[in-house]
Order: C-alpha cells, then sequence, then structure tokens
C-alpha cells in the first residue's frame, strides 16, 4: 500500500482521498486552507445526475454578446483580463460545436449518473442530512424561451436522463413558493441537492483523519522529481516524501501542474452567492431559471441565490455589485423572500474550455494522478472522481472509461 500525497481539500480532493483511504493507502491531504474553504464552500449545492450540458453550447457567441454590456448578466469579462484569456476562450467556443457536444454530455452523464450513490458510500449516516433527491425544476418565463432550450430536452432524452415537462399550474402545485412569473418547465425528479455543501466536505475530511488519515495545512510549493517520478512535495513547511501524488487543487491546478512540465488549459470561471433568510414558504428544491442562469437552491441556513461566471483571473477582488444581482434577481421570483442578504461570497470554478474535467495519470510522471477542471458541476463529479482515480491506481478495471477526461486531449 502506498503513501499518497493529495494536494487540495476541496470536494475532488478529499473524495479522492477518502476513496483511496478504503483501499488501504495512507493518505495526506495538504491545504493551507481548512478542507472545503475555496470553490467547494459556496456552490449551489446541485447534484444533478441529468446535468449533461456543457457551458459552450452552439450559439454561445451571440448569447454572450447580448450579455456583455450587462453588468448583471450571467457573463461577465475583465476586460483588463481578456488578453491572457483569449486563448482559453478560443477553445471554449470550439468546443460548443453541435458535434463535440455530445461527445461531452455523454462523458459528463457518465461521470453524474451515480453522484448521489457514490457520496452515500462515503457518508453513511451523515448522507440523510446531507443529500436530497428532492428533484429539480430547470424554468422557463415564456413557452418561446422554452423552444429555444430544445437542444437540452433533446440531449437528456437521449442520454436516458427521466424528465416531465411542467405548465404554469403544475409549476405552482409542485413549488409554491414561487410566484406566477414561469410559462414552463421541466422537472427532473432524480436530481437533488446538498442541503449543505461545506458540511459534505468536512464531514468526508473528518471521517479520513478518524481512519488514520492526516491533513496538513500547507502549500505545495513544487514537486522534487526523478527519473520520471515524484518523491516527494515541496511545501512551505518542508519536504514530504510520498509514494504518489493526486493534484486536486481546483483552478490552482494549472500552476501546479506547470511545476510537471505540463500545460492545460483551466480558467477560473469566478461565480458568486449570496444567502437570504428562507422566505416564509419555502422552497423544497433546486429552482433554476434558465434566462439568468442562477440557481436558487434550499439550505440547512438559508436560501442561497448562486450563479454568475466571471472571467477576471484568480487574483481580482470580489465584485459585491455581481453578488448584491443575484439577491434582487431571486426576489423577483419569490413573492415572500423580504429579508435582506445574510452573506456574500465568490469562488473559483476550475474550468477546462470543454466542461470536462482532467482524471488520470500525467504523461509524464507515472505516480501522479490529475484530478481537476470540474467547472460548474464538482458537487456532481467529486464521488465518481474519487472512485475512478481509486480504481486508476489500484489498477482495477475503472467505474466508468476514462478516456474522455484524459490529459492528452489538450
Ligand atoms: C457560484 C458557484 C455555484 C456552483 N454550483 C455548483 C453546483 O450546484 N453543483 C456542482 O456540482 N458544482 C457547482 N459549482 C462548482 C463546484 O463548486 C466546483 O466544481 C468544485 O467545488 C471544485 O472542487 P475542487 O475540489 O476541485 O476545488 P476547490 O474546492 O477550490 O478546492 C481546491 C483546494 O486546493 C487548495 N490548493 C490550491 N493550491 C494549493 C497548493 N498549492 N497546495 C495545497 N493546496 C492547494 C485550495 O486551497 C482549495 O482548498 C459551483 C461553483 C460556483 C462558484
Amino acid at each position: 500500500m502506498a503513501n499518497i500525497a493529495i494536494v487540495g481539500a476541496g470536494i475532488i480532493g478529499v473524495s479522492c482521498a477518502a476513496f483511496l483511504q478504503r483501499d488501504g493507502h495512507k493518505v495526506t491531504i495538504y491545504d493551507p486552507l481548512p478542507p472545503g474553504e475555496a470553490c467547494s464552500f459556496g456552490n449551489a449545492g446541485s447534484i444533478g445526475p441529468g446535468s449533461v450540458m456543457p457551458i459552450s453550447t452552439p450559439g454561445i457567441v451571440r448569447q454572450a454578446a447580448s450579455w456583455i454590456t450587462d453588468p448583471d448578466s450571467p457573463l461577465w469579462i475583465d476586460w483588463r483580463y481578456l488578453p491572457r484569456a483569449l486563448p482559453w476562450l478560443a477553445r471554449f467556443i470550439a468546443a460548443g460545436s453541435r458535434p463535440r457536444i455530445s461527445g461531452i454530455s455523454k462523458a459528463l452523464r457518465f461521470l453524474h449518473a451515480d453522484s448521489f450513490e457514490h457520496y452515500r458510500t462515503l457518508l453513511g449516516v451523515d448522507a440523510k442530512s446531507l443529500l436530497h433527491v428532492s428533484g429539480q425544476l430547470y424554468l422557463y418565463e415564456s413557452d418561446a424561451a422554452f423552444a429555444k432550450d430544445a437542444l437540452g430536452r433533446e440531449i437528456r432524452a437521449a442520454l436516458g436522463v427521466r424528465s416531465e415537462i411542467l405548465n404554469s399550474d403544475e409549476i405552482r402545485q409542485l413549488e409554491p413558493s414561487l410566484g406566477p412569473r414561469f410559462a414552463r418547465a421541466v422537472y427532473l425528479p432524480d436530481s437533488g441537492h446538498c442541503s449543505n455543501p461545506h458540511r459534505l466536505v468536512t464531514t468526508i475530511a473528518e471521517s479520513i483523519v478518524r481512519n488514520g488519515g492526516r491533513f496538513v495545512r500547507a502549500s505545495v510549493k513544487d514537486f522534487e522529481q526523478d527519473a520520471g517520478q515524484v518523491r516527494a512535495v515541496i511545501t512551505d513547511v518542508g519536504r514530504m516524501p510520498c509514494d504518489r501524488v493526486v493534484i486536486a487543487a481546483g483552478a490552482w491546478s494549472q500552476r501546479l501542474a506547470g511545476r510537471l512540465g505540463l500545460k492545460i488549459p483551466l480558467e477560473s470561471l469566478r461565480g458568486y452567492h449570496v444567502m437570504l433568510p428562507m422566505p416564509e414558504t419555502a422552497p423544497k428544491r433546486p429552482l433554476y431559471p434558465l434566462a439568468t442562469k442562477i440557481m436558487m437552491t434550499p439550505m440547512e441556513n438559508g436560501l442561497r441565490v448562486a450563479g454568475t461566471a466571471e472571467i477576471a483571473g484568480l487574483d481580482a477582488p470580489m465584485n459585491e455589485r455581481r453578488a448584491a444581482a443575484l439577491g434582487r434577481i431571486a426576489k423577483r421570483y419569490f413573492p415572500g423572500a423580504t429579508g435582506e442578504p445574510v452573506s456574500i461570497w465568490m469562488g473559483h470554478r476550475p474550468a477546462t474550455p470543454d466542461s470536462l474535467p482532467v482524471i488520470g495519470p500525467s504523461p509524464r510522471h507515472e505516480n501522479v494522478m490529475l484530478a481537476f477542471g470540474h467547472g460548474q458541476t464538482g458537487l456532481i463529479g467529486g464521488s465518481t472522481t474519487g472512485l475512478l482515480v481509486s480504481d486508476l491506481i489500484a489498477g482495477r478495471k475503472p467505474i466508468i472509461d476514462p478516456y474522455p477526461y484524459r490529459t492528452s486531449r489538450f
């Protein structure tokens, strides 16, 4: 059994560590932050086995052009950062062609289909309070908007995702918290949510430590390399020998992969959330109005309104205006949401141009495994990623075909 260093204590790092520990490996997780304090802290909590659409789809350029002048739109680009983002954006647009999205959606379906089941394996009794197969509603304000989204329905149906189409009366019956704004909805009964994504990560991390794993508050700066292998991680608190490394450092993984001579296109798609006091009539499930692309999810501690994609790099400060806009939009949908925002948050989605993560061995170092780039669906993909990484390290038949997530596609 190996001594494995896992870099990053987000949902991906802890899922990998937990499955590796179940195989009998000695795991040490390195992170300068406590578990689950970066992007995995504040996501929308959506766990959707039926979330199969990539971000880039046919028509993305036209749609983005209509948003770009609106500071509250679902997408915003900091013009000062644009020259650095251009190569990534070019690949992002190319990934949205019709022939490519069929393959991408299929790979997302494989990664997401059994998300709940694999989290239950890791969580045991805690699964009951954290995971909810509550269904999800994709909402449309007009029949025309519904018609425009036909491609999503076509792809989900082709991949066997169960769904029902609802009219405005049926929407109100299912979700009395909503105002009368929506004409149509797609109901995904097998999807649902996690009611506290931060507690999900800390619960898994605590069980790893209880079972003899280690968590070290340290930043990995480099790797000691010898004859095509990494022999130790070099951290800000010293050199730590290891037999294997898993790089799961979210949006910061590109910098670490760069130390190993790998060039992987990874961009931070910054997103925001605002927490509102729960409206008197609380929503029962994640609600997703496609016009604004925000997700509104009932959490343990209030209503979370999360969304927007902002391209401005890892170092720019948070734009509080974008978070406040989310709260204003949500109040349009929930007549009962009258309270003022309780908190705001910004996080870095680790995004590849084709919306698929990189999962698999490094082409240059046989004892390094890469597990990052889950973009907008890292919570959904986390548990299966952990299992896949453990299968690949064990040399077992992998739970899903790892080919679509290979590093060499870039
Ligand atoms: C607004 C918003 C809403 C979202 N909603 C959803 C959703 O509903 N469903 C869903 O599936 N996904 C959602 N996501 C995406 C999801 O949150 C991410 O894909 C996921 O959290 C990524 O997990 P991670 O472990 O890769 O990264 P992170 O959680 O960011 O963890 C990476 C960790 O690596 C550490 N690290 C970085 N550099 C180093 C280093 N040098 N040494 C050691 N450690 C290091 C960091 O400190 C961090 O703790 C959303 C994201 C946002 C922003």
